[in-house]
Formats: C-alpha cells, structure tokens, sequence
C-alpha cells in the first residue's frame, strides 16, 4: 500500500511540475509530419491545422495526402504542404526534409511517427522483411533528424519521436516492429543526452504509446487480444503537447508508465502477462 500510494504521489508530483501548454506558440509553426495519410499521424496534422500551424504532410499515397492537407486548410493551417515519399529509399527522407526547409523557410517542429507495414504473426524467419522495416522505421528517422538539426538548432526547435511501448518491452507476434521501435529508443535516447551536453537548442521528446484505436492497428490485434485501446485523436494531441512544451517523454496512456516499470520490478509476472494477454493456440 505504502508502494502504491508513493507511486501515485511521484505521478502527481510528475503531473504538477510539467510545463502548461500554450497553444499559441503553435500558431505559425513551421511542422513537418510524416505518416500523415492516416493513423495518429493524421490526427496530428488535424491538431496542428486547428492550432493554426503551417505544415508540410508525408506519407506514400499522393491522392489520400491531398485529401488530408485540404482539410487541414479548413480547419485553420496557415499552410498545408505535401509531398508523397517512401521511406524505404535511400534519398526520400532527406528529400522531404529539404521539400519542407524550403517551402516553409525553416523548421521548428519535426515529428517523426511514420511506420511500414509489418504482419501480426509468430516469426518464421523472413530476415529481408526485417531489414526493410529497419530502413523504414528507423534509418529514415536518422536521416531525416540529422538532416533537419541544422535548422531546428536555429529556431530552437524540437524533434518529436512517436514510439511504442513495444520499444521498451519486447513482445510476441511482432518480432521486427518490437525490433525498430527498440532502435528508435536507443538512438534518440542517446541522441537527447548527447544534445543537452551539447547545451544545443533543440528538445527531443520520445512518446511511449500503448495500444490506439488507429486501423491499421485494430486490424491486427482485434479478436486477438482484450488490451484496450485509446483514441488516435487524443494521442496525437498528446504528442503535440508533449513537443510543444519541449518534455522529453510522454506514457500515453497514463499507465504504460507503470507497465514499463513493472518489467524491471517483476520480471516473471510481466512475462506471464505479456504471453497470456493474447489467444493462442499452437
Ligand atoms: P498507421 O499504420 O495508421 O499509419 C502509418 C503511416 O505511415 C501512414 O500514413 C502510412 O501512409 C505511412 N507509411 C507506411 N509505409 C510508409 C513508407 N514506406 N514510407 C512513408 N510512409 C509510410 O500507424 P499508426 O497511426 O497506428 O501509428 C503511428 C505511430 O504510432 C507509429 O510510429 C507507431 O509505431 C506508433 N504507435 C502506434 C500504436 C497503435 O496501437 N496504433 C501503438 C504504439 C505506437 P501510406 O500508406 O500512405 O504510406
């Protein structure tokens, strides 16, 4: 009890101290968003729109882009730019850093948060999807934040990193997706110390998810597990927040925090927890 209520106090205390949000420092931002065709991504690009932001939107489908882009003219972006990209080739990420330095004369917000499809399954071995999806959720991030450095150096911008709790516990049925967002952890992880020694301008925040209500994800685990998931719009706002008052992690929901103790805490029942959360039969 004693364990739980310290728990608490400290979350309360963490609550307290963080920086309020002031949407106004987002009017006329200069945001670039990648994996905005759908998902949280596109909720992102809808926040930043109503919170009068100027933006330019990636993803690979041209077409849907568009669709996004005019509504977030709509609903109040100064500014709503896009340009189709994958990122599983070696010039697109640095490409659409460059497309937004230049349209939008600067950046001050990067968020990265795109991810390529990968199946809901045991892994059988396919080691060419797994470097894929390596080149695609994580070597694009590097590129595109060592690309963009300069610039958010000079407007004393942020790096936004949107990641998973599955990058701090590994989990079954999505060996290589686990294997990326662990990458991204490590990489930015490190990249933060380095910056603050460095005494540089630019904030890192680094987003632990848990599971959200997007498609692409209910697809997946919908009839498979009983884990709730969270509304997409309401992650999104969260990241943004996080990034605009420049913290450098975020647990959306609330108690993936905890979770992710709990693995260094009770290691056995976590394991246990993680392989009964799903139905499964060999
Ligand atoms: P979605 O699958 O809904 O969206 C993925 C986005 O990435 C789409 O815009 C897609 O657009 C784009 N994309 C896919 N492949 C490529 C590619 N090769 N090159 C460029 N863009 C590509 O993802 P979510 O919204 O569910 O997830 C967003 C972020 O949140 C991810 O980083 C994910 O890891 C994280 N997260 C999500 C959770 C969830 O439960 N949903 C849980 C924890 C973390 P297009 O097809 O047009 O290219």
């Amino acid at each position: 009890k004693i364990l739980l209520a310290s728990i608490c106090v400290a979350f309360i205390a963490v609550k307290w101290s963080a920086p309020s949000f002031n949407p106004e420092s987002l009017r006329g931002a200069r945001v670039l968003v990648t994996g905005a065709s759908t998902g949280i991504g596109e909720q992102m690009a809808y926040h930043y729109a109503r919170f009068g932001a100027q933006l330019v939107i990636t993803a690979r489908r041209e077409k849907v882009l568009q669709q996004v882009a005019e509504k977030c003219l709509s609903l109040g972006a100064q500014k709503a730019l896009y340009i189709a990209a994958d990122m599983g080739s070696e010039s697109d990420p640095e490409r659409v850093v460059d497309f937004a330095r230049e349209k939008l004369g600067g950046l001050d917000y990067l968020i990265l948060n795109h991810i390529g499809p990968s199946p809901f399954s045991m892994w059988e071995g396919n080691v060419e999807h797994v470097r894929w999806l390596m080149k695609v959720n994580f070597f694009s991030y590097v590129q595109m934040a060592w690309k963009a450095l300069d610039s958010l150096e000079q407007s004393k911008g942020s790096l936004v990193i949107v990641s998973s709790l599955l990058g701090k516990i590994p989990s079954p049925f999505v060996v290589p997706y686990t294997s990326t967002k662990f990458a991204v952890n490590g990489f930015f992880g490190a990249l933060y110390h380095e910056l603050a020694m460095r005494k540089s301008n630019v904030s890192i925040s680094i987003c632990t998810l848990g599971l959200i209500d997007t498609d692409s994800a209910m697809e997946k685990v919908r009839g498979v597990t009983d884990v709730p998931a969270y509304p997409a719009t309401d992650a999104a706002l969260n990241i943004i927040i996080t990034g605009a008052t420049r913290q450098p992690e975020l647990f959306y929901p609330w108690f993936t925090h905890i979770v992710n103790l709990s693995k260094d805490w009770i290691p056995s029942a976590t394991s246990y927890i993680i392989q009964n959360s799903y139905k499964y039969n060999p």
